[in-house]
């Protein structure tokens, strides 16, 4: 399964425990069942702790006046997906009709960010979308350096609870604060990175990928390509199979 790495780690390494043990002596190994059932239990527990973190800091974004755009917003859009997920995406900021609802790309961009995850064979559900700035800037303007360093710890501290494997960064907005260089998004899509999460934590591999917005603006038969191949490339990453 896609999403449970932590469930799908224990619970395979329970089952080969489990075959060894039968191919090597023709016996059931006794506890069979309520192993698997305490490693689904200890699993289901760490999402339980992931969410009530993540909801601690939707509360703190939806309280946030850090910087002006807080009382600029209607709603504060701090994210949402899963608590485990294996893929996060992380766009530049919300847009009119995410600010609207408090979700993150619900618009044209999200409606064609929605089709991309289906193409992968994923559900929305199963990856965590995110943004770099949590409230949207007015008339949709680039994000402020001085709002991308009130904000960025949000997503920082949402990156530590989720521990994705892969983070696709939507758009040059997102890859260059993530990966903090001033490198155009042609020349950063197509290969992975690395983002560095803090001291003392493994690097998580980043792809930088064209934003939805400018696909729906560019949308070009080789612009739709690069960012398939983009998410090609995730999905072998993750062993994850690649729909033809
Ligand atoms: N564009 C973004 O970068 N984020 C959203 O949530 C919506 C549109």
């Amino acid at each position: 399964m896609l999403v449970m790495k932590k469930n799908v780690d224990i619970g395979k390494v329970v089952r080969q425990h489990i075959e060894m043990e039968r191919f090597f002596s023709g016996f059931t190994v006794r506890g069979e069942d309520s192993m698997a059932e305490q490693s689904s239990q200890e699993s289901d527990k760490a999402v339980a702790e992931a969410a009530q973190e993540l909801e601690i800091i939707a509360e703190e974004v939806k309280q946030c006046r850090k910087c002006d755009l807080g009382s600029l917003r209607t709603n504060a859009v701090p994210g949402e997906g899963h608590p485990n997920a294996r893929i996060m995406f992380v766009g530049e900021a919300p847009g009119g009709d995410e600010d609207v609802q408090g979700r993150p790309f619900v618009g044209r961009a999200g409606q064609l960010l929605d089709k991309v995850i289906a193409a992968c064979g994923l559900k929305r559900s199963e990856v965590f979308i995110g943004n770099i700035l949590k409230c949207r800037p007015p008339e949709n303007r680039d994000p402020r350096p001085d709002e991308i360093i009130s904000c960025l710890p949000y997503l920082q501290r949402q990156i530590e609870i989720i521990k994705p494997e892969v983070i696709v960064a939507l758009g040059a907005h997102a890859a260059r604060t993530l990966l903090n260089t001033n490198k155009s998004i042609g020349q950063l899509r197509g290969q992975f990175h690395q983002y560095y999460a803090g001291i003392g934590q493994p690097p998580i591999k980043l792809m930088a990928t064209y934003h939805t917005a400018y696909l729906l603006r560019n949308y070009s038969q080789e612009n739709r390509r690069r960012v398939w191949e983009d998410m090609k490339k995730v999905l072998a990453e993750l062993g994850l199979p690649i729909p033809q």
